[in-house]
């Protein structure tokens, strides 16, 4: 049985029309995404390029500086670049909802950049990796997942061709440091260690970032799974879920052999509680029936809203009689529950079919839940406020109605 305590959703009230820098950017328009990931891709040039421009003024005896140079200028074109992008994102935003140009340049830069760095410095096996590992993680959030695959290969690759490269000696290990930040013993030289702290600080932002990115993902899946399987109002199991429920409960009663028994229930007389104390106060009654289902229930029965004012329970491995006596003791509570709306006390009552798998002419779930509905039928038709169970006899190999329980 699926039991909520969340409040209701309604369906409006997450996905908003227009964009807006307080919703939640998973809802927003693609473009709007995109300039979002630009912006924190900048952090990459232009914190890595402070970085490397204060290394060459402060402690230029460490730096190589042809490839020092050359890195700056690289930084610096990967920034006015990306600028630029973001700039003309800005303009294209007010036209057009998406921009796959800007993605790829994003996801694309963001890697070689990360690489081209990280391998400069000799740092591609640890800061290097980590960095792309975080970047990408939060990029799957915001764009395409199947460019986020194509870049996490070609990092694959890359750093195979990295690998063979440090195995060789083709290209000197860090070729970015004149001389080796660490000294003989091994410990690094101060500004190193100063570098290596900021970039600390860098990865555990991003991997903040990177957090809150993926739990706003978990969190819009989770809303959207119950906005697909959960009824708003009675906070019971939709029709379609408890039909899927019910499909694979039948399937595991064929193979076990197991028995699985449906009631269904009809509010008695509903239209004239809307009709007497208005729609506002059938709603409640409707909310407290369900809570009275779903208390009576056994926890791993099904109790779906099936229709307007009409519930069906799914009881596994139920016998007809035990069915029949969960119906009867929900009918008496129901019918001697009073719901208050505005001071007023309202009463109601329900009628109930029974019917249970396997059986004579019940052979999947459309059969259980005709034969359940048939004999719902039947208490209505006999009185209301009763609980009528789809009996076959042998000589009646229908699923007819053939008992009436008691129910006064
Ligand atoms: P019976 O005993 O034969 O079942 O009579 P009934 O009045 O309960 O049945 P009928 O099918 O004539 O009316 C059902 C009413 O349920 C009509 C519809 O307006 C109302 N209804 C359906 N869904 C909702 C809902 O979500 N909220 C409210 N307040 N009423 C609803
Ligand atoms: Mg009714
Ligand atoms: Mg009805």
């Amino acid at each position: 049985m699926t039991r909520q305590t969340q409040t209701p959703v309604s369906a409006g009230s997450t996905v908003p029309d227009d964009f807006s820098w307080i919703s939640n950017p998973l809802d927003w328009r693609a473009i709007d995404r995109l300039i979002l990931l630009a912006s924190l891709v900048m952090i990459a040039p232009v914190m890595l390029g402070a970085t490397l421009l204060a290394a060459m003024w402060l402690t230029p005896r460490f730096i190589d500086h042809g490839v020092g140079v050359w890195l700056l200028a690289f930084y610096a074109v990967h920034a006015i670049v990306l600028g630029t992008y973001i700039a003309v994102a800005m303009r294209r935003r007010h036209e057009s909802s998406d921009w796959p140009a800007l993605e790829n340049f994003v996801v694309g830069s963001f890697v070689i950049n990360v690489l081209v760095g990280s391998f400069l410095t000799g740092t591609h096996f640890s800061q290097g990796l980590l960095l792309i590992f975080l970047g990408i993680n939060i990029t799957s959030a915001l764009a395409n997942i199947h460019k986020i695959l194509t870049a996490y290969l070609l990092v694959c690759v890359v750093m195979m061709v990295f690998a063979v490269i440090d195995f060789t000696g083709a290209v000197r290990t860090a070729p970015l440091f004149a001389v080796a930040p660490i000294t003989p013993d091994g410990a690094p030289v101060t500004g190193w260690l100063a570098v290596q702290v900021t970039l600390g600080a860098i990865l555990l932002a991003i991997s903040r970032i990177s957090m809150a990115a993926i739990s706003r993902w978990v969190e819009r899946e989770d809303l959207y799974r119950e906005m697909s399987t959960i009824d708003g109002l009675t906070r019971l199991t939709n029709r379609s879920s408890f039909i899927a429920r019910g499909q694979s409960e039948l399937s595991r009663a064929r193979r076990v052999p197991a028995h699985v028994a449906c009631v269904m229930v009809d509010l008695d007389h509903f239209k004239r509680i809307n009709d007497t104390w208005g729609h506002h106060a059938g709603d409640k009654v409707l909310v407290v029936a369900s809570s009275i289902l779903m208390e009576m229930a056994r926890q791993y029965d099904e109790v779906g809203r099936y229709g307007g004012e009409e519930f069906a329970i799914l009881l596994p491995n139920a016998t007809i009689d035990g069915a029949a006596a969960v119906a009867e003791r929900i009918r008496e509570k129901i019918a001697t529950t009073s719901v208050e709306v505005d001071g007023q006390k309202i009463s109601m009552t329900a009628s109930f079919g029974v019917a249970c798998y396997p059986a004579p002419g019940i052979d999947d779930l459309n059969d259980l839940l005709k034969a359940a509905d048939k004999a719902l039928y039947e208490a209505k038709e006999s009185g209301r406020n009763r609980v009528v169970l789809a009996r076959i006899t042998e000589d009646n190999q229908n699923p007819d109605v053939g008992m009436v329980a008691d129910a006064h």
